[in-house]
């Protein structure tokens, strides 16, 4: 056990935190609601289905381990469900692109990475 985000990922599932009082979805890891205060938050599994908010290339990676992926695409894409997520993408996808979640073993995690629908 590690954190439920990241053991969604090696598990194929992408995570977000949901209010269990009154059902609103969370923008980040947070402990208390931001739209009714209740301290009852649940992670939730979605769906995987989402819309591409922002594209990054990365042509030089950040660290030794991500050097091997370089160049690589990041994006910024929103949930179905709501929330905005972080996540590798393929090469060339687009704001407004349909992406669906897919899973990458890198390391001893898991990579989010996003190919189009
Ligand atoms: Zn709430």
């Amino acid at each position: 056990m590690t954190h439920p985000y990241t053991d969604g990922l090696d598990a194929g599932v992408v995570r977000y935190q949901c209010c269990d009082d009154c059902g609103a979805w969370q923008p980040m890891e947070r402990h208390a609601c931001r739209s009714c205060g209740g301290l009852q938050l649940r992670w939730r599994d979605a769906a995987g289905l989402a819309t591409v908010h922002a594209v990054t290339e990365i042509s030089r990676a950040p660290d030794e381990a991500f050097r091997a992926l370089a160049p690589y695409t990041l994006v910024l894409a929103t949930l179905d469900e709501g929330p905005r997520v972080m996540g590798h993408a393929e090469p060339g996808v687009a704001i407004g692109d349909r992406v669906r979640a897919g899973f990458l073993r890198f390391g001893e995690g898991t990579l989010l990475r996003f190919r189009r629908e």
